[in-house]
């Protein structure tokens, strides 16, 4: 069996004291300093290289003692990072020009190569000495090559490594699945003792959020006037449930999705792409994007263990028989169960749809039009 590895990132909370938080906004301040100067000099037509650049940064550290004092390492790395956003912003279509960071509006984030940082007694020394307590929430694959440190909008610290990971296939077995996504259980299959049950916007989160919402827009002031204390603090608190849930779901998803690829060799999943409807309601929302986690993470873990994925196209998944691939008439979106006229088979709804997309796959197809177009109809006897 060979090995091959891949380059991954693995990002952890830090939690640097006042002085080292103080050091780290300081730093930001100076690169994004010289990241509007490199917009400006794209602006005004002046072509700006990584070379030019970097002879720009050296001739500036010479002559201000305030960018000297900072952290060449994380101002070099802001000079190729924009030399790769300028690059990028031509040859990658829908990419726009870097533009100027604003003090508002963005957030703070560094960029050390491998001589910029280290890992010392379990904490990150910095330049300089500065040195970030990590919680080290899962061990590291390997020594990182990089790392960016950065601040979200809740204030709290992270540091995101890159790191390479070696992939090792899981021993092959013999099941198969099929795999699909509802709103009100998040996976079901055609197992039911591997059902994923309803994640996210659970009730007491749901909840919270309302509440923390209600708040928000009763101390609301109309535009032109800043905010108050009480408006500030229940955006925050929002935005910290929005985020606890959102780890949750992920942690949730992340389990789940190894003990489907542990036990499967085959893994056939409905190909769900959420529709960004306007009317949407807010729980059609919050399921749309679990999901999208979830099947990101279970397609992931299923490549690197070198498992074989099927995406199943969704249509007729739900008005197709899984014994006999008759094709009834549209369910409405109450109607829980499945009944087939030509054979009798009586189903609930999402796991005779999770059936049929095992069987699709199972016949080498992607969608349940190729399958009837190709195959010649079977007899419910043969198929059950
Ligand atoms: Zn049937």
């Amino acid at each position: 069996m060979s090995h091959c590895s891949e380059v991954v990132r693995y990002t952890y909370r830090l939690r640097p004291g006042v002085q080292a938080e103080c050091a780290l906004l300081a730093e930001w301040g100076r690169c994004r300093w010289l990241w509007n100067e490199a917009v400006h000099q794209f602006r005004s037509g002046r072509k700006p290289t990584l070379a030019k650049l970097s002879r720009l940064l050296t001739e500036a550290r010479k002559t201000n003692a305030w960018l000297r004092d900072g952290w060449q390492n994380a101002q070099q790395a802001t000079l190729r990072a924009f030399s790769s956003a300028l690059h990028h912003s031509f040859s990658v279509k829908g990419r726009g020009r870097p533009r100027v960071k604003k003090r508002k509006g963005s957030r703070p984030s560094l960029e050390f190569s491998r001589n910029g940082f280290a890992i010392i007694d379990g904490r990150l020394r910095l330049p300089k000495g500065t040195l970030i307590p990590v919680v080290w929430s899962r061990e590291l694959p390997s020594e990182p090559t990089s790392v960016r440190v950065y601040q979200d909008s809740l204030g709290h610290c992270y540091a995101s490594f890159v790191v390479r990971r070696e992939i090792e296939p899981l021993p092959e077995v013999d099941g198969a699945i099929g795999i699909d996504w509802g709103v009100s259980t998040t996976a079901t299959t055609t197992d039911p003792g591997y059902d994923l049950p309803h994640i996210g916007a659970r009730k007491a989160a749901a909840k919270d959020l309302a509440t923390a919402q209600r708040k928000m827009s009763r101390r609301h002031r109309p535009k032109g006037q800043a905010q108050s204390q009480g408006y500030r603090r229940a955006r925050r608190e929002a935005a910290r449930v929005t985020k606890r849930a959102q780890r949750r779901n992920t942690h949730e998803g992340r389990v789940w999705a190894r003990k489907i690829v542990t036990d499967h060799q085959l893994i056939a999943i409905e190909d769900f792409r959420p529709k960004f409807l306007a009317r949407s309601t807010m729980a059609r929302k919050a399921a749309d994007a679990a999901i999208g986690i979830v099947k990101r993470t279970l397609v992931e873990y299923a490549e690197r263990a070198g498992r074989k994925v099927v995406l199943v196209q969704p249509a007729y998944t739900t008005m197709t028989c899984s014994a006999c691939f008759a094709r009834t008439k549209r369910l409405m979106l109450d109607e829980r169960t499945f009944v087939c006229p030509c054979c009798g088979l009586v189903e609930e709804r999402d796991r005779n749809a999770a059936r049929v997309i095992l069987a699709v796959a199972e016949r080498g197809h992607t969608s349940v039009e190729s399958v009837r177009h190709t195959e010649p109809p079977f007899e419910a006897s043969g198929a059950a």
